[in-house]
């Protein structure tokens, strides 16, 4: 894909090349949407998730703290999509489909199912006791805020991440596909940690399979249950769907009942 064709010509140099302009992207996505969706949200204070239990909503950790973090972690995060693309450009992979609407399409949707799956097994995994000293540090938010969102320990971020590498090696998607996949699913769980819930609706609750922002809200707050990203099927079926996410979505849908269900 231009303009990263001719790339892997110039070996390592081109991979550390494509690893720095993948972390500035990365940093210029985390501040932008990070700032734009806290000035908005300051004019929605009825759209805020409200804590649990009815408790003040309050971040245990500070934004310096989240940002330092997320920093670090960035690192590990660019690498791995630098790497996929990489891969990619040398041709290790499946030879990436042409870029037409029609690929792009089907490869993106596919590639958010299996990145789905990825992230809800995975998520599990680094929930069971051996891995979960690597997971704490994003749970350190229990009411999350849009810092939170890339705030992982460096394995942590790794072993998420990697799914980025993995992924040109079982389908053919265009590279453009996969950096949109991925520039997707990062602005989303920017705005899945921002507090504030603006796709409450229909599709986001049964029979429907979207999430809205109290998905992975819920799962901050209460930590055993919302383990997926993209949709809820996984959490239906193996019963870790937080028993009240659909009503939940139910009530934000409508912030004058939200009002009334805190008072
Ligand atoms: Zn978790
Ligand atoms: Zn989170």
């Amino acid at each position: 894909m231009w303009p990263l064709d001719g790339i892997s010509t110039l070996g390592i140099p081109g991979f550390l090349l494509l690893w720095a302009a993948s972390y500035a992207v990365y940093l210029a996505l985390y501040f932008g949407p990070g700032s734009l969706l806290l000035w908005v949200n300051q004019y929605f204070p009825e759209r805020q998730i409200p804590a649990i239990s009815g408790r003040e909503r309050k971040a245990r950790r500070t934004a310096g703290t989240e940002i330092r973090q997320s920093l670090k972690s960035l690192i590990g995060t660019s690498f791995c999509l630098a790497a996929g693309v990489y891969a990619q450009t040398t041709g290790w992979t499946q030879t990436p489909l042409a870029l037409s609407p029609i690929n792009v399409l089907w490869t993106f949707v596919a590639a958010l199912i299996l990145h789905d799956a990825w992230f809800y097994f995975g998520h599990r995994l680094m929930h069971t006791k051996p891995l979960y000293r690597w997971h704490k540090t994003h749970h350190l938010s229990v009411t999350p805020t849009v810092w939170n969102n890339d705030s992982f320990s460096v394995p942590d971020a790794l072993s998420v991440q990697s799914f980025f590498i993995l992924l040109p090696f079982v389908l053919p998607i265009p590279t453009a596909a996969l950096i949109a996949l991925r520039l997707f699913d990062q602005t989303k769980g920017m705005i899945g940690h921002s507090g504030y819930e603006h796709f409450a609706g229909r599709l986001a609750r049964w029979p429907f399979p979207l999430v809205a922002t109290v998905h992975h809200d819920q799962h901050h707050q209460r930590f055993t249950y919302n383990f997926a990203n993209q949709f809820t099927w996984w959490d239906r079926l193996f019963g870790t769907l937080d028993p009240s996410y659909d009503e939940q979505v139910r009530i934000l849908s409508n912030p004058k009942e939200k009002a009334r269900a805190i008072d």
